[in-house]
């Protein structure tokens, strides 16, 4: 028989209905999944990918309740805890799935947008001849969208042996991945002395055409001697409309924050106000992008080679509320610029092909899908300013 656990949703938090059948729970949980005095918490929050104790998992339970749809308590019922058979006779746990799915088919397809409505897939025709007429964009996407319905871990993720993993199974897999999303970078070659990049026009030039040192190491024809990593603005920038939520916050601070002559974010500043005065073409559109660019020398190798110095370029971004524009994941790494030696007021050479982007952005705009209103516009970029220490400072000023 099946149980009945509305309770779970319906019964308020605080009532003795749901605290009797959260310490039930708790009971059948400990004595069937606990490992230790552990087990995986299913608080809204934690999603079973945490583990605490009974007293911790309690309190979550009441303060936050059960994450969406668990009345199959695939991680905490003896039972039910193999969760591929769960899955074929379960309609709720495949709407859980489901939505997870939504979400990433939703990112997908948005990202290749264009080979999606140029190529919608025909039930009736022969399949062979459809994959003929796929573009390398869209073969792509059909690849992306076949390898995100795999489950990652197929099976009970926790605790059980794990048969197989749809993880990628090398580095090199993974790189790919990144790659066909979008989000690869280039290598350059530059000059040992970094006098010029191998660049553009100088793409083919064997020898550094100031100082004439050769392009490849010493007795190693087609090694280069060093290598600009650069990760493309344009791509990168586009990427941030293409999420909705993203897109929308990218107009955060001129529909959504507060003005009230407190200073909270830049666009509370002078600086900011100055600007928009001098460039009201710029400032008409919200969605513009606003950059701030931070660089400083740093030591791959800890203590083991006390003088190298390799120095990222890194991007960020004003437009997104703080809470957002000083993460991890919305800084762009652009340029790394290899050591040994700091680049000094070469790092002129170096910012090259981010300079040729930004000014292209500034000047032409780049035509990007936003995610948030369904429309293509012209986004344009600004550099407001740069970020670093003072021997830094020098060397970008220079
Ligand atoms: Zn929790
Ligand atoms: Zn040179």
């Amino acid at each position: 028989m099946v149980e009945n656990r509305d309770w779970m949703y319906n019964a308020p938090r605080v009532s003795v209905e749901f605290i009797n059948n959260v310490n039930d729970f708790l009971e059948r949980a400990f004595a069937n999944e606990a490992v230790g005095d552990e087990i995986c918490c299913p608080c809204r929050i934690c999603c079973n990918r945490f583990w605490y104790s009974r007293d911790v998992v309690y309190d979550h339970l009441i303060v936050k309740g059960f994450i969406e749809n668990y009345y199959d308590w695939f991680f905490h019922e003896e039972g039910v805890s193999s969760r591929m058979d769960v899955d074929d006779n379960n309609e709720e746990v495949d709407d859980v799935a489901d939505d997870a799915q939504d979400n990433l088919d939703g990112l997908l397809h948005d990202v290749f947008r264009d080979v999606v409505e140029e190529s919608p897939v025909n039930q009736e025709d022969d399949l062979s001849d459809h994959e003929e007429r796929l573009t390398k964009e869209a073969k792509k996407f059909y690849k992306l969208v076949d390898e995100d319905k795999q489950q990652l871990f197929p099976g009970s993720i926790w605790r059980e042996a794990i048969p197989e993993i749809n993880l990628p199974k090398s580095y090199y897999e993974a790189k790919r991945i990144v790659k066909d999303l979008g989000l690869d970078y280039k290598k350059i070659h530059a000059c040992p002395n970094d006098c010029m990049l191998y660049h553009g026009k100088d793409g083919e030039k064997v020898a550094c055409s100031k100082c004439g040192e050769s392009r490849w190491k010493a007795n190693k024809q087609g090694v280069p001697a060093k290598v600009l990593r650069y990760f493309p603005l344009k791509p990168r920038v586009q990427r941030l409309f293409i999420c909705s939520q993203t897109a929308e916050s990218m107009s955060w601070h001129a529909k959504e924050r507060l003005q009230d002559g407190k200073l909270r974010h830049p666009a509370d500043g002078k600086a900011w106000k100055d600007f928009d005065s001098n460039h009201p073409d710029f400032a008409l559109d919200p969605r513009n992008v606003r950059l701030g660019l931070a660089s400083d020398g740093f030591n791959p190798f800890r203590t083991m080679s006390i003088s190298h110095s390799t120095w990222p370029v890194i991007l960020i971004n004003y437009n997104l509320p703080p809470w957002m524009s000083l993460k991890p994941e919305y800084f762009m790494l652009s340029l790394l610029i290899p050591g040994p030696q700091s680049p000094g007021n070469n790092i002129d050479v170096y910012l090259q092909p981010l300079i040729d982007d930004l000014k292209e952005l500034w000047e032409v705009g780049l035509l990007t899908y936003d995610a948030s209103s369904k429309q293509s516009f012209y986004v344009r970029a600004a550099l407001l300013w740069t970020i670093s220490d003072f021997p830094a400072f020098a060397m970008l000023s220079g």
